[in-house]
């Protein structure tokens, strides 16, 4: 069987560093192993517009931004496709035919579902089309005949409503859809990026980011205000670790070769937190070590992609490439389909 993966973005902002280190780096790290046969990036504008319907221009200009951001971070278009999603209208054909496979109450029991409604205040007022987007992205896997979906925790229930759906039309039309695992970082403070207020997640609809594309005294800035531990008042007390942003920053970004170049005196990570436990070691100290670390991973990223901002052009070529590539694939699929539900009349 064919190794193939699919994933992506809704373009409602541009991306940041809590999904480099969820998915962006992650699929970097899978499309260098050479160990897949297709990958297909997906900017998801027609998601986008199930909770934007009203700002149509904000999802049509980040498409771009997130294009930008994509190739910044090194997805290769020689090794990957990348498309947009309203630009492959068989994916719509499908979920239309998945949404008889799927019932309301089991969309409103999807965790993600439940708190992303409640993050929009959509409880009275939810958009049909938002409501569904749980089914269409089931679409999205599976017109690729995706193996594999590295994505961050919050799309676990996601790859769950996904496979249940696979399973159903399998059983109900015959072996048809191709069963998608998803792959989470193995880090766990990349699982879940806290946002830079401390909040449980780095969103681009909370407004607690740190962008890729940020230049580095906005980082700095950034970093220096970043929430930590509220108890941790005089550079001499005992400070807390778990659930600090800081330190969960540096988790995810910071390795040990850094320390002899940006804090000399400490090992690793390790040696840090205990100081910063025993008591003695300042924030502001480990602010701006956090802030080096983030410069040297950001740096290149935002070199790239000024690179890039100068081939704006090619930049569309590729998504226009990408999208054709992306549609016969689809268009694969959804015939497969059609014929196993016997609805391919002529
Ligand atoms: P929106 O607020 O519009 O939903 P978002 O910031 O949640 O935007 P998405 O486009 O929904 O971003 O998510 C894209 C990918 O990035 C998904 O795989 C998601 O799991 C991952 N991701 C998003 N935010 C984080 C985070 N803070 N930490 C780890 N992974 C994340
Ligand atoms: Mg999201």
């Amino acid at each position: 069987m064919k190794k193939v993966i699919l994933t992506g973005d809704r373009p409602t902002g541009r991306l940041h560093v809590g999904h480099y280190v969820g998915s962006l780096s992650e699929r970097v790290r899978l499309q260098n192993s050479g160990d897949y046969d297709e990958i297909y990036i997906m900017i998801a504008d027609a998601q986008a517009l199930t909770d934007n319907a009203e700002h149509p221009e904000k999802v049509r200009q980040n498409i771009i931004q997130v294009a930008l951001d994509y190739l910044a971070c090194g997805i290769d278009p020689e090794k990957s496709t990348i498309f947009i999603q309203s630009m492959v209208p068989e994916l719509t054909e499908l979920t239309f035919y998945y949404m008889n496979l799927v019932t309301v109450a089991r969309v409103q029991r999807n965790p993600t579902v439940k708190s992303e409604i409640k993050m929009r205040n959509f409880e009275a007022s939810i958009p049909v089309g938002f409501f569904c987007y749980p089914i269409s992205q089931a679409a999205d896997i599976t017109a690729f005949r995706a193996t594999t979906v590295p994505v961050g925790e919050d799309q676990m229930p996601m790859i769950e409503q996904c496979k249940e759906i696979v399973h159903k039309f399998n059983s109900v039309y015959g072996e048809t859809l191709t069963d998608p695992q998803i792959v989470l970082p193995s880090n766990k403070a990349c699982l879940r990026l806290p946002g830079i207020d401390g909040k449980a997640k780095m969103s681009k609809s909370l407004g607690n980011c740190i962008y890729l594309s940020d230049e580095a005294d906005v980082v700095k800035k950034k970093v220096m205000s970043m929430f930590t531990d509220p108890n941790h008042l005089r550079v001499e007390d005992p400070g807390q670790v778990e659930g600090n942003p800081v330190f969960i920053y540096l988790d995810a970004f910071c390795k040990d070769e850094y320390f002899a170049e940006f804090l000399p005196g400490y090992q690793n990570l390790d040696e840090l937190k205990e100081h910063y436990q025993r008591g003695g070691l300042g924030d502001v100290k480990v602010k701006k070590f956090l802030n080096k670390v983030l410069e040297a991973e950001l740096g290149p990223i935002r070199e790239r992609r000024k690179m890039w901002e100068q081939r704006i052009p090619d930049v569309y070529d590729i998504l226009h490439e990408g999208s054709k590539v992306a549609e016969k694939k689809a268009a694969e699929t959804l015939n497969d389909v059609r014929e196993a539900m016997k609805i391919n009349y002529f």
